[in-house]
């Protein structure tokens, strides 16, 4: 596999970055996951409208425009001959070198890596099937709204809720559901509302979210942004889950209490549908 570092494309193995990034040290990096079908990028404007955003958060350099990520992404591709899957971009601050907490000079340049990862996205299990989640608290920090690196505790909640029997783990927060530990959280009410929590701090302003927001309204569903609990989504029509990688998943049961009839929702599966259709038309 060849992947992108700094400027260069090399072999896997010979990709290196500082044991000093600040990346690896303090988890000082923001990141973007885009989606590929076809050989080509799905809402790919969107993902780099949000890195502009999460890397000006934290004054990280973003030294490149949008045209030249895209020049990058496309031939990471192109060299791996990537047809389904996702690539993935990580920005960090970099490092003057030694460890410190304070930020180095605006000089110091940012690292950049980039990867591409073969994997079937359309025709994944769980999106024909849907998936079983878990709840977990919510103990991230609280500026969820910036795409960081820092992902040891999603990553502890999904282990948890593997270890529940789960296939993915949801944030819940005061009784409220935030978001799942890598995707944003809908439900569909009886009275054929969807619901998807408002943005804020306390969540990841999704891509997907976004723009199954905008297919929503132009198949004329009632649409509201609210934050919603556990005990509502477990009574709920459906359920249903968006991100890059996952586009739109069903979600047919929550902490062993099963959504609607335990089947993907009608909904959900029209939504993912056509989310893959119009995406596919649209990519770069
Ligand atoms: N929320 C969290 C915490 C995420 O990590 C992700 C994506 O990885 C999402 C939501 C969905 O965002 P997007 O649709 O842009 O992939």
């Amino acid at each position: 596999r060849t992947v992108y570092v700094n400027g260069d494309y090399v072999a896997e193995r010979d990709a290196t970055v500082s044991i000093f990034d600040r990346g690896f040290m303090l988890a000082d990096g923001v990141y973007e996951v885009s989606s590929v079908l076809d050989g080509k990028l799905i809402d790919f404007p969107g993902h780099m409208g949000r890195l502009k955003r999460s890397a000006a958060a934290l004054e990280i350099a973003l030294p490149w425009d949008e045209e030249t990520l895209l020049a990058i992404h496309r031939e990471l591709i192109r060299r791996n001959a990537l047809d389904e899957g996702m690539v993935y971009l990580q920005l960090t601050r970099g490092s003057a070198g030694d460890r410190d907490f304070h930020y180095p000079d605006a000089d110091t340049q940012p690292t950049l890596v980039l990867f591409t990862q073969a994997k079937p996205l359309v025709d994944a299990r769980s999106g024909r099937e849907g998936i079983r989640v878990a709840t977990q608290p919510d103990w991230r920090w609280a500026r969820r709204d910036i795409k960081t690196v820092q992902l040891l505790y999603p990553a502890m909640a999904k282990m948890a809720a593997k270890a529940a029997g789960a296939d993915d783990a949801w944030l819940v927060e005061d009784g409220m559901v935030t978001e799942g530990a890598s995707n944003n959280v809908w439900m569909l009410t009886h009275d054929a509302t969807l619901v998807t929590r408002e943005l804020s701090s306390a969540i990841l302003p999704g891509i997907t979210r976004a723009a199954v927001m905008t297919l929503a309204e132009a198949l004329s569903l009632q649409l509201e942004e609210r934050a919603f609990s556990v005990e509502e989504a477990q009574q709920a029509r459906e359920c249903f889950v968006t991100s890059a990688s996952s586009f739109v998943t069903p979600v047919i049961a929550i902490d062993g209490v099963s959504v609607g009839d335990g089947h993907p929702g009608e909904v959900a599966q029209r939504l993912r549908a056509a989310y893959i259709e119009v995406s596919r038309r649209r990519a770069l």
